[in-house]
């Protein structure tokens, strides 16, 4: 079982996605990883093994952004390494995916088929490309996201950025826990509420088939069938 964090900061996030990704240690994982949108573009750092060598990483090469994603992997599809771990991207998008997308095989070949490239063997790289696929025709990343929720097939908590948008991350949950966390002016994502106690007791919990849009300012939270729920 793996950790998800997202963080809709006011200042750099890096160190803060790790401190949190350290609180899912209990987990267990072989990987983790985190992206930021730094001056408009997706940054990312993966490290093989344990978290510290992750920190190592960001030691080396820092990673600015005030919005990121972070992920420790428990590798179900495709060998423990730096390739597969979290998060996954194109120039577009940037995910981190707990769970199992059963239907990966067939939504590769689909989407190779329309040229797109993988770099790794995890199925969470469908989702990646669902979502690019979707922007590339013309939708928004919020419709584009939905189209691709539509057809994943499996157990999933999600967390999305995308390049060029500083104040919108995008999760999702079917069958695996997501929690959305409230700060003042911040918001926050985790598998669980221990990940995100060192910003704020304030959760909600998303309920089987929810997805959320999150905002610094608040976070709309709607059903699988996409109308609004409180
Ligand atoms: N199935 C995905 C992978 O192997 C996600 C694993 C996880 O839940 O950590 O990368």
């Amino acid at each position: 079982m793996c950790g998800i964090v997202g963080i809709l900061g006011s200042k750099p996030v890096a160190e803060d996605l790790v401190e949190a990704l350290r609180r899912l240690e209990y987990r267990g994982y072989d990987s983790a990883g985190v992206a930021t949108v730094e001056n408009g573009h997706l940054g990312r750092r993966r490290a093989e093994g344990k978290l510290k060598n992750l920190e190592r990483r960001l030691l080396e090469e820092p990673l600015s952004g005030r919005i990121g994603i972070g992920h420790t992997r428990w590798a179900t599809h495709g060998r423990p390494t730096e390739r597969n771990a979290h998060p996954h991207m194109s120039p577009k998008v940037s995910v981190v995916h707990n769970g199992i997308i059963e239907n990966y095989r067939e939504l590769k070949s689909e989407l190779a088929a329309k040229g797109r490239v993988f770099e790794a063997d995890t199925g969470t790289e469908a989702v990646v490309h669902l979502i690019t696929d979707a922007m590339a025709e013309g939708a928004g990343p919020v419709q584009a996201v939905r189209a691709a929720l539509g057809r994943l097939e499996g157990a999933f908590a999600l967390g999305i950025i995308f390049a060029g948008e500083d104040d919108l991350m995008i999760a999702a949950r079917q069958g695996s826990p997501l929690a959305i966390g409230h700060g003042n002016g911040e918001m926050y994502l985790g598998s669980d509420a221990i990940a995100l106690a060192p910003f704020t007791d304030t959760i909600t919990y998303l309920e089987e088939g929810d997805w959320a849009v999150l905002h610094r300012s608040g976070v709309t939270i709607y059903d699988r069938a996409g109308a609004a729920v409180e």
